[in-house]
């Protein structure tokens, strides 16, 4: 084709190619854009759950809302795609609002349901243009009120890159979180460049373990080390630990014996609609 002649004839230059690849993606960029907007106006967007369980119990203690798009056309489209997107446009602000606005929601109903959910948590992502808002405590502030929900449980979760190069201004809005008795978690912890003196001087109560370090650990070696040294670590600032990406009973197994209170991944169950989601607290669901 077109393309693929260019790209013979200038040789190692292939100056066309590369230019028409970046048009490219220029282009579905702005679609993207267009598209998150729309799909907010229209309704597009649904939030799901994925349990978060007790590794000695079985239990549920709560669940991580994860936001997903079922574009008209294009169908399912990855949060992987379409998150930078949202966060590069500034999109992620107004989106995170209506996340954390039908988390709360739908965890107060739960709540109010079911005697045995009254303690039930959920965890929402905050992304660093939300986390950098303005008046991101007073949308919080204003969700709590109207969804009746007690900040005590709602769990944000932030990335290392949230605190990194701002730790002065993280410090102070984690802070102002506490004091509305909200937990905070880090995601993905041990993928970042978060320096661990400072670690121990925010208001965290919760280390996430990024999945690359929970998959290995089924065999003997360094990522086994890896989990255990922060296992230890969050033990001794009083934090807790949630295992993410627990694929398989092995993976329970060591999780529990390396000291990990809780685990979420596809062995307990994938994010679910929030009807799934009131199904399996119907039946009361244990591992
Ligand atoms: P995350 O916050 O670390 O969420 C965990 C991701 O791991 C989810 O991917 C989840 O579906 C996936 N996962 C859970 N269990 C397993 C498992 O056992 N194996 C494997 N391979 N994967 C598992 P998802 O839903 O595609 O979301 C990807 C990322 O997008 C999230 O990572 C988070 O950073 C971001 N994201 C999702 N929803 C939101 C949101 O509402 N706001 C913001 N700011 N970011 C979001
Ligand atoms: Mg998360
Ligand atoms: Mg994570
Ligand atoms: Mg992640």
């Amino acid at each position: 084709d077109a393309a693929m002649y260019c790209a013979k004839d200038l040789g190692k230059g292939r100056y066309r190619v590369f230019d028409s690849g970046m048009h490219d993606r220029a282009v579905n960029f702005l679609q993207l854009e267009t598209n998150l907007r729309r799909a907010l106006e229209r309704g597009e967007f649904k939030v799901n759950y994925q349990p978060i369980v007790d590794l000695q119990e079985g239990g549920i203690v709560g669940f991580e809302a994860l936001l997903r798009w079922h574009h008209p056309e294009r169908g399912h489209i990855s949060p992987a795609e379409f998150i930078p997107a949202a966060e590069e446009t500034g999109l992620i602000v107004p989106i995170g609002e209506w996340v954390l606005r039908q988390s709360c929601s739908h965890l107060r109903n739960w709540q109010c349901q079911y005697d045995h959910a009254k303690n039930l948590t959920v965890s929402v992502n905050i992304s660093v243009k939300q986390f950098a808002q303005i008046d991101l405590l007073n949308r919080i502030d204003d969700i709590l009120k109207d969804s009746g929900l007690n900040g005590k449980f709602l769990k944000l979760e932030i990335t290392e890159s949230t605190i990194v190069g701002n730790y002065e201004v993280a410090k102070s809005i984690l802070e102002q979180l506490k004091n509305r008795n909200i937990q905070l978690s880090i995601d993905d912890f041990g993928t970042g460049y978060s320096s661990l003196s400072h670690l121990h001087r925010l208001p965290v109560d919760i280390l996430k373990i990024d999945r690359s370090f929970v998959d290995p650990i089924d065999e003997d070696n360094d990522e086994r080390e890896i989990v255990q040294a922060i296992v230890t670590l969050a033990h001794s600032l009083n934090m807790n630990v949630i295992a993410e990406g627990v694929e398989t009973a092995v993976h329970v197994e060591q999780l529990r014996n390396l000291g990990c209170e809780y685990g979420q991944g596809y062995y307990f169950s994938k994010p679910l609609t929030a009807e799934a989601a009131t199904d399996l607290l119907a039946r009361k669901h244990h591992w």
